[in-house]
């Protein structure tokens, strides 16, 4: 969120339903967004970027409260109300977008299956892709429930932080699915995945631990359920607290420009830092199970308990790394998880720190330029 944006709304719910159009390449989107007003204000500023916003309503105590609204090139939607609001309010906002291929808020992954060429629509959004997918207060200490729904087509799968909570026929082909509420989290969190998805699952205790692929390649998800439950295991009993969800996927994404991203309940990866066969060399093994491992001490460290400002995403980061080698030592010794940190972190640290325009671990980022830079 840009500097110059009070924070004077608190988002404490918001109600989202997506209906994309996997062959056009487009989405159209409602939502509800219920916040708190902090001091009496007349004008609100969310985060809405390359969004098409059709029509925006605000209500206080059920009474429509009159408003204009205009988008600035920088990615604010600016509502400019009739009255000043204080308190609780509803903003309704419909809207549409495009998906696109670049590998960031909503967009098109592709593969190819038995010669055919397919494609899913995932979700990426650290740090500041929300609002390319709906209009929202994009800051990672605004923190609220999400309600997610979306209107696909019949034979595809949606996968989300939370698991399925119904599923209903539309009819024209088409499903209405619906997730139950999210903990109270950050935007950058929230997940979204439609395709023609393949799962293995395996139960720890009663959180279904799933690998969610593109079409055949589910025979590769065996190391990722072998690991992901003592690490689990290890997680709880080291922090004392337990993973608070039903369900954890880990998701295979045929593209995907980062490495891995803990989404809470539904981390993804890249294909080959989570698929691997029984016979893969150790080095992949070791380097599968060490981003499980990080992604899951996310779980904790980034989503639970999460930095104020994205400047200080290194608290976020190095402790993950930190624990990640100690809970790979934990599962395997056969991994050599601290020889490995010897060489693979704490030299390339100081690798980087030697480096000239090597930057202060922590930093102030008040805009998406030093956001995106950080
Ligand atoms: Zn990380």
């Amino acid at each position: 969120m840009n500097k110059k944006i009070k924070t004077n709304i608190i988002p404490e719910n918001y109600r989202i339903k997506i209906e994309p159009d996997l062959n056009k390449m487009v989405f159209r989107g409602n939502e509800t967004i219920e916040a708190e007003v902090t001091t009496r204000t007349s004008s609100i500023h969310l985060d809405s970027k390359d969004l098409d916003i059709k029509s925006v309503k605000v209500f206080q105590n059920e009474i429509p409260v009159y408003c204009r609204f205009r988008q600035t090139k920088d990615g604010i939607l600016l509502l400019n109300l009739k009255n000043r609001v204080y308190g609780a309010i509803r903003i309704m906002i419909e809207f549409s977008g495009k998906n696109n291929d670049k590998g960031y808020g909503f967009y098109v992954s592709k593969y190819r299956y038995k010669g055919v060429d397919k494609k899913i629509l995932t979700t990426h959004l650290e740090p500041i892709y929300a609002r390319y997918v709906f209009p929202c207060f994009d800051d990672p200490k605004l923190k609220a429930n999400f309600e997610l729904s979306v209107e696909i087509d019949q034979n595809l799968d949606a996968v989300s932080n939370m698991p399925v909570k119904s599923s209903k026929d539309t009819g024209g082909k088409k499903k209405l699915v619906q997730f139950y509420r999210t903990p109270v989290m950050s935007t950058y969190l929230l997940y979204l995945g439609i395709g023609e998805f393949e799962k293995k699952e395996v139960y720890r205790g009663n959180v279904a631990i799933r690998v969610v692929t593109t079409e055949g390649k589910t025979g590769l998800s065996d190391l990722a359920l072998r690991y992901t439950p003592t690490l689990l295991d290890y997680y709880e009993r080291y922090f004392g607290v337990k993973y608070p969800l039903k369900k954890l996927d880990l998701i295979a994404v045929p593209d995907f420009q980062a490495g891995a991203m803990e989404n809470w309940g539904a981390i993804t990866f890249r294909e080959e830092l989570l698929l691997a066969d029984d016979g893969c060399s150790p080095k992949t093994k070791s380097r599968i199970v060490e981003t499980i491992a990080h992604e899951l001490a996310h779980q904790w460290f980034g989503n639970l308990v999460t930095m104020d400002n994205w400047g200080d995403i290194w608290l976020n980061e190095s402790f993950a790394t930190f624990m990640s080698y100690k809970a790979m030592d934990y599962s395997d010794k056969s991994l050599f998880s601290r020889d490995h940190f010897l060489e693979d972190r704490y030299e390339t640290a100081r690798v980087y720190d030697a480096i000239e325009n090597t930057h202060p671990i922590s930093f102030k980022a008040d805009n998406p330029i030093d956001i995106l830079e950080g």
